[in-house]
């Protein structure tokens, strides 16, 4: 080959090298692991971004949908980690499977139950919503729905519509009851998890929102008749095997 063509060949191979490495890198970035998609609802107060991940399964909709919040109380880290657990798993057949793995992470910088407001989130939400006392360990905010935060899980949910959805808290040890449409899921994960089906004891001291006002599960109780929201109550204290034990019960709930 001519030295003329040569060079010709290798710019022109050359210039194919660049673009197809400028391609690669205009690609979408591959999701975090285990999440199929990755969908921002919102911000904290913050700036945090409040993901919402899709971890597997069919369509949104779906009969067997479940959305799992690991965390709505800053001080309440546990359920972080069981969904992190939950994202690794992956979804059970035939069901479709989303998290987000932190509801309130200026709560969590912060090592407080509320948000950066100091309110509790769930006592924010639109449904049974009560004024209360600002400094109150469940204050309720200015309005309802009145956090970002609040707002974020608001829209995670109304773009999922999920069939069941938990919430997880700490330090009770039990599935609270159910109020939704399924009056048996509190029984099936109390199977799956061995905490035991009750109640969450109210606490009416200091506050009217001490009570149960204002809650994510009343919310989506309320607003989506055929769905279930249940809080599931970790210890205080969860060793390892048992954060990996809830998250296999947690995978299997919406296919029992
Ligand atoms: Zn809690």
């Amino acid at each position: 080959m001519p030295y003329r063509l040569r060079y010709l060949f290798i710019a022109i191979s050359l210039s194919l090298v660049s673009i197809s490495i400028a391609f690669d890198l205009a690609k979408p970035q591959p999701a975090k692991t285990g999440c199929i998609e990755i969908i921002e609802v919102g911000k904290s107060i913050s700036g945090k971004p409040i993901e919402l991940c899709h971890v597997g399964g069919s369509h949104i909709g779906s009969k067997n949908s479940m959305l799992v919040i690991g965390s709505v109380h800053g001080n309440e880290p546990a359920g972080i980690e069981v969904v992190e657990e939950l994202i690794e798993l992956g979804a059970g057949d035939n069901t479709d499977l989303w998290v987000i793995r932190n509801g309130n992470p200026d709560g969590s910088n912060l090592g407080t139950r509320q948000n950066f407001n100091g309110v509790d989130l769930n006592r924010n939400f639109p449904t049974n919503w009560l004024p209360s006392v600002v400094g109150a360990k469940t204050y309720s905010g200015t309005n309802p729905a009145s956090e970002p935060e609040t707002q974020s899980l608001m829209r995670a949910i109304d773009l999922v519509k999920p069939k069941i959805l938990i919430t997880i808290h700490q330090p009770y040890g039990l599935v609270d009851c159910s109020q939704g449409a399924d009056q048996n899921l509190d029984e099936r994960l109390a199977l799956l998890t061995g905490l035991p089906a009750t109640c969450i004891p109210g606490e009416m001291a200091d506050s009217p929102t001490n009570t149960y006002t204002g809650t994510i599960s009343q919310w989506v109780n309320g607003r989506y008749p055929e769905s279930t929201a249940l809080a599931l109550e970790l210890e205080a204290e969860v060793p390892t095997q048992k954060i990996t034990q809830y998250a296999i019960a947690l995978k299997q709930l919406p296919v029992e």
